[in-house]
């Protein structure tokens, strides 16, 4: 069966209600989009950055995170905040297939987020390419789908820039992250995502996009192998930050 028409079937049975606060027709109405407090701001990707400093303009990160391979992070959301938030990514994480199509409203928060920032978008995604956090194979058979992915599709349709995949590719079975103390992490990730086709991301300005971002060792991590194999910045964008 296609995609497209195991889509139409989904959408037949499963339609589309606001997690808000359950109107159908969309999974976050404009009423509950508008209690979501979109950030207006960019903070630097540590931990202090919970301090809530807003960065000056073209830096992404503080003094001390300079030596990181992650060049920024852009998140529209804080994670703790609101309890919509946290149910939108917990059913864009762990919820049904259909839930996919999640993506396209998470997408737009994302968007409005930058144009808060008041950066032109043109300037900031020249020369540039989206590549989603990958999953390893069998997580996403079982899982049925990558939101990563998802929602890379929908801000790569959105902002019109190319979308990368299949490039970075993740190579081994991780732990989550969360659970793990601070030690262990460096090491369940170590080896875990590999580049496929260097020539692809060379001097390419790369935004690696992701659900959440939590104590950021993932994106580190893909962030050392692109540029590694030669991409000239790798910035992460995801809808919300712990
Ligand atoms: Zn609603
Ligand atoms: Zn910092």
């Amino acid at each position: 069966m296609s995609q497209r028409i195991k889509d139409f079937i989904l959408d037949i049975l499963f339609p589309a209600f606001c997690l808000g606060c359950g109107l159908e027709g969309t999974y976050l109405c404009d009423d509950c989009k508008a209690i979501l407090e979109i950030s207006e701001h960019q903070y630097c990707l540590c931990e202090k950055s919970a301090l809530r400093i807003p960065l000056s303009e073209k830096k992404g990160k503080c003094q001390r995170c300079q030596n990181k391979k992650l060049s920024g992070i852009f998140f529209a959301l804080s994670y703790k905040e609101k309890h919509l938030t946290r149910k939108l990514i917990h059913f864009f994480k762990y919820g049904p297939y259909y839930l996919k199509d999640l993506a396209k409203s998470l997408s737009l928060l994302i968007i409005d987020h930058i144009s808060l920032l008041g950066k032109n978008q043109k300037a900031l995604f020249e020369n540039s390419i989206l590549i989603p956090v990958p999953m390893e194979k069998k997580k996403l058979k079982k899982r049925g789908y990558n939101q990563s992915k998802e929602l890379a599709k929908e801000l790569a349709k959105k902002i019109e820039v190319p979308l990368v995949l299949n490039n970075l590719i993740k190579i081994k079975i991780t732990l989550s992250q969360m659970e793990l103390p601070e030690k262990k992490r460096k090491e369940n990730l170590k080896d875990a995502f590999s580049c496929q086709n260097p020539e692809q991301i060379k001097n390419k300005k790369i935004f690696l996009i992701d659900d959440v971002y939590t104590t950021g060792s993932t994106m580190e991590e893909c962030s050392k192998i692109l540029r590694h194999a030669g991409a000239k910045e790798v910035w992460g964008i995801v809808v919300a930050r712990d």
